[in-house]
């Protein structure tokens, strides 16, 4: 028989690798969304919210396939800005996707202010085969810093000192991040649902 599949929302070859490696003690095959031909399958994140957004994703890959599907998405959650950028973060600074405007316009948005906590949280909707739909989410709370510090890593990594360390994500690096980061603890959870389901 073949094996069950799984389909992610991304085209992210990073986001893929680390699915897989956590994912990997199930006899399920992950496929990108481009393994499936849908280079061009692109969903319009206009929900309020990071459950909104994912759930969205997700339903609109289940209408392209009969796989399994999950849909991600992350924001980072500053609380003496009332939450900013969350479901923004990829955007905060008006272009999509450019960190060094985003991490710039953090660091000038929190100049003077004492109050430095923040969280990063991942919310992932899995959808099945016969379109039941769940959602698992992770968080991670920590500070940012004055100014970026570390090479590793993406978005605003150099700036988020992760609760209990005393180095931003960007100088702990993929191997202390991916223990402990927001997506790593929403696939955990996406596991134990996985587990549920087979
Ligand atoms: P996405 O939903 O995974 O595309 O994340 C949205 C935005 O949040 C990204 O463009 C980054 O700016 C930020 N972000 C998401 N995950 C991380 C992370 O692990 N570290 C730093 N920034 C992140």
């Amino acid at each position: 028989m073949d094996k069950r599949k799984l389909v992610v929302s991304t085209g992210n070859g990073h986001k893929i690798d680390e699915i897989k490696s956590i994912l990997s003690d199930f006899d399920i095959e992950i496929l990108s969304k481009n393994d499936i031909g849908l280079e061009e399958f692109d969903v319009i994140e206009d929900g309020e919210t990071l459950e909104e957004n994912s759930i969205k994703k997700a339903k609109e890959l289940a209408e392209k396939t009969d796989y399994m599907v999950i849909a991600d998405d992350t924001g980072l959650f500053v609380n003496a800005l009332n939450g900013e950028p969350g479901v923004f973060s990829s955007r905060y600074a008006g272009e999509e996707g450019n960190s060094k405007k985003n991490c710039e316009k953090l660091i000038q948005n929190l100049e003077g202010i004492e109050d430095r906590s923040a969280y990063f949280k991942t919310v992932i909707a899995l959808i099945t085969e016969d379109k039941k739909v769940f959602k698992a989410d992770g968080l991670c709370k920590g500070t940012i810093i004055k100014e970026a510090k570390g090479e590793n890593g993406f978005g605003y990594d150099p700036l988020f000192v992760p609760e209990g360390y005393n180095k931003t994500f960007a100088e702990l690096g993929n191997d202390v991040k991916n223990k402990i980061s927001h997506r790593a603890l929403a696939l955990e959870e996406l596991k134990n649902i996985i587990n549920s389901l087979i």
